[in-house]
């Protein structure tokens, strides 16, 4: 198989702690390889945003560092995995967050007849991840939301990995490096021959 052929129709989920810098690596590895880059992050901000029934929900939630309960997030995955763009493959990203998250995907794609090709990790020391979140910090991101962020991940997140490890999907990327080698090494995980 050559490489074109992997990547047009992959089925991947980008893993990292918050400051990881998964979402900017999500999109711009969606971008390059013509994958749609599904940003449940983004979805639900929209959706705060606009003031939606399911805004005024979250709103709360998002600001405390708290997760969306795993029900709303499977509605909103599966319709968004509905769409037509999402047909021949897709990069999640930011979810799934929790084990049960993982059993709804897998139900989701176990329906479509489908499996995920590839799970990519983007690993950061936690002392740089605060150091990171620190620098950025945002007026509503009080030092309480950040380490409430970190201890969900580690907590909910973390034992992801181990489980996709253990179904052979995992690739780990170093994520402390400059944005393009970061982007340099996940790039060649979506090109490498099947
Ligand atoms: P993110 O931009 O991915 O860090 O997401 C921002 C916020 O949205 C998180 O802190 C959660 O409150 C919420 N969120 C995003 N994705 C999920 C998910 N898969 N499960 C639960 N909550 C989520």
């Amino acid at each position: 198989m050559v490489a074109e052929d992997r990547k047009a129709g992959m089925r991947a989920v980008m893993l990292g702690p918050p400051g990881s810098g998964k979402g900017t690596q999500a999109a711009l590895i969606a971008e390059k390889v013509g994958l749609p880059a599904i940003s449940t992050g983004d979805m639900l901000r929209q959706a705060v945003a606009e003031g939606s029934e399911l805004g005024r929900r979250v709103k709360e939630i998002l600001d405390s560092g708290a997760l969306v309960d795993d029900a709303t997030m499977a509605e909103l995955v599966e319709q968004r995995l509905a769409a037509p763009d999402a047909a021949a493959g897709f990069l999640l990203d930011g979810y799934p967050r929790t084990l049960g998250q993982v059993e709804t995907l897998d139900g989701i794609l176990e329906r479509r007849s489908e499996a995920l090709d590839l799970v990519v990790l983007i690993e950061v020391p936690e002392e740089e991840l605060i150091r990171r979140a620190l620098a950025r910090q945002r007026a509503d991101d009080t030092e309480e939301v950040i380490s409430n962020r970190l201890r969900v991940y580690r907590e909910q997140t973390a034992p992801l990995i181990d489980h996709y490890r253990e179904q052979g999907v995992l690739k780990v990327v170093d994520g402390h490096q400059s944005i393009d080698d970061v982007q340099a090494d996940i790039h060649s995980l979506f090109t490498v021959q099947a």
